[in-house]
């Protein structure tokens, strides 16, 4: 072995396994790399180092096919260039992985983008341009804006007496979904039916779909015990009021007798009503009127043979109104 290993050759060949056998590489890669070194090195540093791999006995012999086609190292020169080389894989390596790591921060940036957007209901905001944590900043805002509108709406409802809201079924006769553009008087009535409820009123009114006997609802049916029930919409005309209709909404009062006079709890819920009516809208009780008022008719009796009981019921619907906008109620 000592022997063998004087020979110059032999010793590169020796020093080669061993150098091989602490490195093992994939033999594709590596022939890829001899070939661009012995572009590099000379076609005649090439042949020396290919003759001596030939002549390298049972150290070449005990390499697979590909090793043994890659040349010995043959100089300190080849073997800077050979780490230099390994350095470039390295690199190559270094690369794809920069690659990857770049597209999982496109990812990550495009799918903050997609998270502001969602929360921010489509505002225009630019995430990258955002200092990081600042994003949360918008929630509590979201948070305000919606308690206020809230507080809005307890403000809007505040003093409101108990509706039941049981709407018509549109259809021509009673509910023809005109729109209401604009409210400028609420019309008083009275069914001229005694002893009625507001119930039978309101299925009296939903029943001329079907029968189409006439033309008649009312936004409103106050009844004997002062419940309240809805049928149309404020935002659509009822058939109540001949030409005020269209820009008025109507109460209608169940009475116990033929004067036509309300009981106490009729009368205090269309107090309620008619002054919150007037404050949502903007109104006084100066709007507020009599069917009377619109066309002569006897309607609401009580109201209309006894003027003052009108005038009294004016005053206490202002001094409702005046309580709600003060809120001293
Ligand atoms: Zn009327």
């Amino acid at each position: 072995m000592q022997d063998w290993l004087e020979d110059p050759e032999n010793r590169i060949a020796y020093e080669q396994f061993l150098e091989d056998c602490e490195e093992p590489e994939a033999p594709v890669r590596r022939r890829r790399d001899d070939t661009q070194k012995r572009q590099r090195t000379g076609s005649a540093r090439a042949s020396r180092t290919a003759g001596a791999s030939r002549t390298a006995g049972t150290a070449g012999a005990a390499r697979g096919n590909a090793e043994r086609s890659r040349p010995p190292r043959p100089s300190a020169g080849l073997m800077v260039r050979r780490r230099s080389s390994r350095r470039r894989r390295r690199r190559r390596r270094g690369g794809i992985r920069g690659l990857l790591l770049r597209a999982a921060a496109v990812i990550a940036v495009l799918a903050l983008l997609f998270l502001a957007v969602r929360r921010l209901g489509g505002r225009i905001r630019i995430p990258f341009l955002t200092v990081p944590g600042t994003e949360e900043a918008g929630t509590p805002q979201q948070g305000a804006e919606d308690m206020q509108e809230t507080e809005n709406e307890q403000d809007r409802w505040y003093g409101a007496p108990g509706i039941d809201v049981q709407l018509l079924t549109p259809n021509e006769h009673s509910r023809p979904q005109i729109p209401l553009t604009e409210v400028n008087g609420i019309v008083v009535h009275y069914t001229a039916n005694p002893g009625s409820t507001a119930q039978a009123n309101r299925n009296y009114f939903e029943n001329l779909k079907d029968t189409g006997e006439n033309d008649v609802s009312s936004h409103f049916v106050i009844g004997l015990d002062g419940e309240i029930i809805q049928c149309i919409p404020c935002d659509e005309v009822a058939y109540a009021s001949n030409e005020r209709n269209s820009d008025t909404i109507s109460i209608e009062c169940c009475h116990p007798d033929e004067t036509g006079k309300f009981n106490d709890a009729t009368y205090d819920s269309l107090v309620r009503l008619t002054a919150w009516l007037c404050k949502d809208r903007g109104i006084t009780s100066k709007d507020v009127i009599r069917h009377y008022d619109v066309t002569g008719k006897d309607c609401p009796r009580y109201f209309v043979q006894n003027e003052d009981a009108w005038t009294q019921f004016r005053q206490d619907v202002q001094e409702r109104l005046d309580a709600l906008n003060a809120g001293t109620l």
